[in-house]
């Protein structure tokens, strides 16, 4: 038998690899149906967060976060499961078409052969760093293949200061931790000035971040701005002085 060490590396990758669903821990799989149709339940829809902070754009999102849609996420960008990316991209490019389709401007400078750049949300550096990749671009590079060259995927979006971690902060100190934070890279005014844009990013909770991204894309002269995320988190409504409800407020990791 021949010497294959490309194929005696991809099976070794493969023994390496988890084998089990990102979602439910099913064994034996990376991603099993039931976790891809948690991640489609209820479809694209359009989403508004309760209050809904003022700039926030239109947003589509494709499911609730929580359950198995929550810790495929959580997995996906923080555990080690990098390779679920292929397999959230199909939700996300559903919810992208559903943002399409609710967006005449869009449509139009579409219809007229584009572009319409896609801008994923800015991760902190460290993360970026930390995961090896800026794990929203490649989701979103995964999800518009064979469209890019209409629907282009440009990293133009960065934190231009340092930002406190989202998690843990209520709306309004998510939106002050984030206000005026976010820029676009000089690299990428000329790709976004005039044109509709979208805006992607994985969870959305407060809006906050999506808030900043348009604002930021608006300022460097963008057209209408409309937002995707894979999923959105419902938050419960402030607690009655004389509930006793307890329990801690459902927050994504990281910023929202
Ligand atoms: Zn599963």
């Amino acid at each position: 038998m021949p010497w294959r060490p490309g194929q005696d590396l991809l099976d070794l990758l493969e023994l390496a690899a988890p084998a089990a669903c990102g979602g439910c821990g099913e064994a034996g799989t990376r991603w099993c149906p039931a976790c891809a149709d948690a991640l489609a339940d209820g479809g694209p829809r359009r989403w508004t967060p309760t209050p809904c902070p003022p700039g926030f754009p239109p947003t589509w999102t494709g499911t609730a976060y929580r359950d198995l849609a929550r810790s495929a996420v959580v997995g996906w960008k923080d555990g080690g499961r990098a390779d679920l990316t292929p397999a959230l991209a199909v939700p996300l490019r559903a919810v992208l078409a559903a943002a399409l389709d609710g967006s005449p401007e869009h449509l139009a400078a579409l219809g007229g052969g584009g572009p319409v750049p896609v801008l994923p949300a800015p991760s902190a550096r460290a993360s970026t760093r930390a995961r090896g990749e800026h794990r929203v671009e490649a989701l979103a590079r995964t999800a518009l293949r064979g469209r890019r060259s209409v629907l282009p995927v440009v990293d133009g979006l960065r934190l231009g200061r340092r930002v406190a971690d989202q998690a843990g902060l209520d709306a309004g100190q998510r939106r002050r931790n984030l206000a005026g934070a976010v820029v676009v890279r000089p690299t990428a005014v000329a790709r976004v000035e005039g044109a509709p844009c979208i805006v992607v990013d994985d969870v959305v909770t407060t809006g906050a971040t999506l808030v900043e991204c348009a604002r930021a894309l608006v300022t460097a002269g963008a057209g209408p701005v409309v937002a995707v995320t894979l999923a959105a988190t419902h938050r419960r409504p402030p607690r009655a002085p004389s509930s006793t409800v307890r329990g801690p407020l459902s927050e994504p990791s990281g910023r929202d």
